[in-house]
């Protein structure tokens, strides 16, 4: 078997692209100024900002002012929900609604509302990883400020019905916000058409740089300011733009959502053939709705097979994957995405999650569906737990 280097976990990170990289050199070089120096240098490097800004706008089919960059998508998910919070707390409403499969940039923030007297509504998911419009619309109540439901999952990939629930919070006179942060990039996108109120995104899931991100507010709401101080991002969140990084957004953007149906045409065969040949294993699952899933997604748990072991022998191998998300791995805990969707403790912890992009070949698809049987197969010859469970035992 031949060592290479595949790098299938895009979902934790992507490399900053040569066309950003470009793009963004001038202003690290000549282009130095500071966005609120009057000079000539300044006001090319305001100009950049403009630019990148009316970039993305167009992207998410949003208005230039409605845009407002933050260091990520974390701090994004943070401001919508907490700066909603504060805003709709002076008119009673503290209850939110948001699902539990969401990332920890959302749980945790909702978890510390909840600490300070909000009442939250995690709606369930389906053992399909989809939630479903009408339990948003039973959980709406009259004191409801907020609804937040990512448009597609980081783990297993899958999207959930965001024009229809957004539909619901619009009828209902209540605030949506989404995280898309996995989303951008990979299906097509619209805030204005699809009545969504507030959106995250991250730039260094699109090929930007890390710690780069946006979120989109619909004219008309004034979430409170996020950080006090200069009059950056119209005196909502202060502080000295990172203007190579915007500028790198921009670029990003404009790339990434250029052409989505395009790229999609060329990874979804190779992710189904990922999908179908990895199935064939047995005591093999497939996390997540088959269809309704991002392009690149694939998420498959092995029964007696432990998460971490499986990655570091894939690493051996030159592949570069995920069995959770990037940022909860390290624990020991199950993914609470796998947990949602109904999956044992111990089959959560055998799961794997590649996220391809197009870039990936025939080649290296092949690669890796040469790799993985042989790596399960000794995973498991050397596992008490697949011993017991081929011998019909009870095990833990
Ligand atoms: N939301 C989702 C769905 C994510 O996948 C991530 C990152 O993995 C984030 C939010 C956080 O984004 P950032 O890393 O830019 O803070």
């Amino acid at each position: 078997m031949d060592k290479r280097f595949i790098y299938a976990d895009n979902a934790a990170t992507t490399a900053v692209s040569e066309e950003v990289l470009e793009a963004m050199l001038p202003y690290f070089r000549e282009g130095y100024g500071n966005a609120s120096s009057i000079y000539k240098l300044g006001r090319d490097a305001q100009r950049a900002v403009e630019n990148a800004r009316e970039k993305v706008a167009k992207a998410l089919g949003a208005e230039p002012r409605e845009i407002f960059f933050t260091s990520c998508g974390s701090e994004a998910d943070n401001w919508a929900i907490k700066g909603t919070a504060e805003l709709l707390e002076k008119k009673g409403k503290k209850h939110i609604i948001t699902s539990v499969f969401e990332h920890h940039a959302v749980l945790h923030t909702t978890e510390y509302l909840e600490k300070h007297g909000f009442d939250i509504t995690y709606i369930p998911v389906s053992d399909k990883g989809l939630i479903d419009p009408e339990e948003i619309r039973k959980a709406i109540r009259d004191d409801t400020a907020l609804v937040s439901i990512m448009y597609a999952n980081n783990e297993i990939g899958t999207i959930q019905p965001i024009s229809e629930i957004a539909s619901i919070c619009n009828e209902k006179g209540v605030l949506f916000h989404t995280d898309a942060v996995q989303a951008v990039g990979h299906v097509d996108i619209d805030v204005h058409k699809q009545g969504i109120d507030m959106l995250s995104l991250s730039g260094h899931k699109i090929h930007a740089q890390k710690g780069i991100g946006v979120l989109y507010i619909r004219k008309g709401i004034v979430l409170p300011n996020l950080i006090h101080g200069g009059g950056q991002e119209r005196g909502k969140r202060a502080g000295t733009e990172n203007v190579p990084a915007i500028v790198g957004l921009g670029t990003a953007i404009e790339v990434a959502t250029r052409n989505i149906s395009e790229k999609n045409a060329v990874i979804i065969p190779r992710r189904n053939k990922l999908i179908d040949n990895i199935l064939k294993l047995p005591y093999t699952r497939l996390n997540g709705d088959r269809d309704k899933r991002l392009p690149g997604n694939v998420n498959i748990s092995f029964e007696g097979v432990e998460g971490e072991s499986l990655l570091l022998m894939l690493d051996m191998n030159g592949i570069c994957a995920s069995s959770g998300s990037a940022c909860t791995s390290g624990s020991l805990d199950p993914s609470h995405v796998l947990l949602s969707i109904g999956l044992k403790h111990e089959v959560a912890h055998g799961s794997l999650r590649l996220s391809i992009e197009d870039d990936i070949t025939d080649d290296d698809v092949d690669y890796i569906l040469e790799v993985i049987p042989k790596v399960v197969k000794h995973l498991r010859d050397m596992s008490p737990v697949w011993e017991k469970m081929m011998k019909g035992e009870k095990y833990e």
